[in-house]
């Protein structure tokens, strides 16, 4: 079926960058793998140990590093108050000016890849199209492995001009002249200088920011959750969902193994989810995705053994180092690395040369389907109903392990007003605090006070909402190590989260909210001292916060809804009345 709006944009683009050809992306196997052939031909992907690793390769990718996606992203709306404190704005006339010249020529001598993707199952009455022109046969490859792209989604799509248009260019060009521009209203963004590597960070600022931006309209919220399946010894099951920046533990607590036996944790969202309120009154969570991306760089099997399996078969590895055998290694693997390791640049590695083998932010990318652990409702057209939202992030002091509100209204304050070191390796203020709001910081495409009067507006719909929760794993000592094991361990967090939500336990009522009185510890080495360190409520601490927590709201003037300034006022007292 013939798409004009569809074949209008590939023309104007195609006469813009002037590409060599024009290639359909079709997704059938045999597409991927000449894709992939010739990848290797050009010595950009080299495939790794066949019997460990099958299906696997490696990417090499210098350049991904000097800036991330996020620093080079502006948004562009027809004005700057729409895009709100938060946002980069750019406008059109100097985005047509400034960025979009960038784009000429940019394709010769070179395929313009033509990639429509599915956002969701095809059978899904939520799912959506997207469609990527890209010359970079890399990105076809990761966007065949995280969504479902091709020929299903050009048919989902049909006649119809409603998908989201990402155009990018690879460019030869200088950091300095990296973009992503988005512009939400009109479902397009252009991205240049951005290497393919970057492709799964780049898949969900379309999906947060092009069709997140609209995503209210349609009665949904877009956001930046992992969600997991969690069956207990009883048989009894729940959906838990968990919003922490990147680098914070989505994937992993999605992809946790369990440190109580009889317990399943299983995978039905890595990342991205489409939130909306069901005709029963409770809130439901679907995958738009179909894929796993995650670090590698820093996972240790020790504490950590569930992730190397993730990307153990059909992966594209990015920036791992490679052991003579041509297995992938990195810090923390459990193999010795050996003679002749190479590093994640390729060059000869040596312990003691100080530098890393792999790069601390090493990647990986693969589809869902062979996950052991991976739920049915990971394909779910519905999805599933969440018994509980974590929020959280990274903070070494402060943030207790865990704590629930008392409201909708009050998580949806704590959520706005969570902050977090930054971790994302080429941030330049990696380890910083920062607002995160829903983790949603470097996705919301448009004012983060009206998104935050959406969620409001969500909590009213539900009859039987989710509880909230906020979730810290990483508090550290005064000596810098890490208070709690993490990891499977969460488990037990978890577990006193859904006794919550099954009303199966009480709690501590603090000014900052509710706390555990136990945590079912056993078999764990942990100084009943480091527990209650864990879950103490640091009161003038939290006062504190609450400063900066002001100056972040204030941020949004007059259009941030009322109500959390309402929060914010009751936790100030609260607190207050807790130093007298
Ligand atoms: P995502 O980007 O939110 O999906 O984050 P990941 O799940 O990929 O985790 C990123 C990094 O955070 C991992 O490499 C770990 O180093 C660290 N991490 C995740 N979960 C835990 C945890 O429970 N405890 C500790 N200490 N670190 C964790
Ligand atoms: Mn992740």
């Amino acid at each position: 079926m013939r798409n004009e709006t569809l074949q209008s944009w590939i023309l104007l683009v195609a006469a813009h960058t002037k590409p060599a050809r024009i290639h359909w992306c079709e997704g059938s196997d045999a597409e991927l793998a000449a894709l992939s052939k010739q990848l290797q031909e050009h010595r950009e992907l080299q495939p790794l140990n066949e019997q460990t690793y099958p299906g696997c390769y490696l990417h090499r990718d210098d350049t991904t590093h000097d800036t991330s996606l996020e620093q080079r992203r502006f948004v562009c709306t027809a004005t700057r108050e729409l895009a709100g404190p938060t946002n980069r704005w750019l406008n059109e006339p100097d985005a047509y000016r400034v960025v979009w010249p960038l784009f000429s020529n940019a394709m010769s001598g070179r395929t313009l890849y033509v990639v429509p993707y599915l956002l969701g199952p095809q059978r899904s009455k939520y799912a959506q199209v997207g469609v990527q022109l890209t010359d970079s046969p890399l990105l076809v490859l990761l966007l065949a492995a995280l969504t479902r792209m091709g020929r299903v989604a050009r048919q989902h799509l049909g006649s119809s001009s409603d998908f989201a248009r990402g155009l990018h260019c690879l460019g030869g060009d200088p950091p300095g002249r990296r973009y992503l521009v988005q512009f939400p209203a009109s479902q397009t963004s252009w991205c240049i200088g951005v290497p393919a590597s970057e492709g799964a960070a780049l898949l969900k600022s379309h999906v947060l920011g092009l069709s997140g931006a609209l995503a209210p309209e349609e009665g949904y919220l877009a956001e930046h959750m992992a969600v997991a399946r969690i069956t207990r010894p009883s048989g009894a099951r729940h959906y838990v969902a968990a919003a922490f920046p990147a680098g914070c533990g989505k994937t992993r607590l999605a992809t946790l193994q369990p440190c109580f036996s009889g317990w399943e944790v299983e995978l039905v969202a890595d990342g991205l989810c489409w939130l909306r309120a069901g005709d029963d009154g409770r809130l439901w969570a679907m995958n738009p995705a179909a894929g796993i991306d995650g670090r590698i760089g820093d996972s240790d099997r020790r504490v950590d053994p569930a992730t190397p399996a993730a990307f153990a078969r059909d992966a594209i590895l990015t920036n791992v180092a490679v052991r003579s055998d041509g297995s992938p290694w990195w810090e923390g693997s459990a193999e010795p690395p050996g003679e002749g390791l190479l590093d994640w640049r390729g060059n000869r590695w040596t312990r003691g040369a100080g530098t890393p083998a792999a790069h601390p932010d090493a990647r990986f990318v693969t589809t869902g389907h062979h996950w052991s652990r991976l739920a049915g409702e990971f394909y779910s057209p519905l999805g599933v109903p969440l018994s509980a939202l974590v929020f959280g992030g990274r903070r070494r002091d402060l943030a207790p392990l865990i704590f629930e509100a008392t409201s909708w209204a009050h998580g949806v304050y704590a959520a706005a007003t969570s902050r977090s070191e930054v971790c994302t390796g080429a941030v330049a203020a990696a380890g910083a605090l920062r607002n995160d709001p829903m983790a949603m910081l470097p996705f919301c495409s448009y004012n983060v006070a009206d998104y935050l009067e959406h969620w409001l507006r969500l909590g009213r719909q539900l009859h039987q909402p989710p509880r909230i929760f906020h979730a810290n794993w990483f508090r550290r000592d005064a000596g810098g190590r890490l208070l709690w094991p993490g990891f499977g361990q969460n488990l037990r967090v978890l577990d006193w989260i859904l006794a919550r939500a099954e009303r199966a336990t009480d709690a501590r009522l603090t000014p900052l909210g509710l706390l555990p009185n136990r945590l079912d510890t056993t078999g764990l080495d942990l100084h009943p001292d480091v527990l209650e360190q864990l879950l103490q409520v640091d009161v003038r601490g939290w006062l504190q916060e609450t400063e900066a927590s002001r100056e972040f709201l204030e941020r949004f003037g007059q259009r941030l809804p009322r109500a959390l300034w309402r929060e914010h006022h009751a936790l100030v007292q609260r607190l207050r009345a807790a130093t007298n």
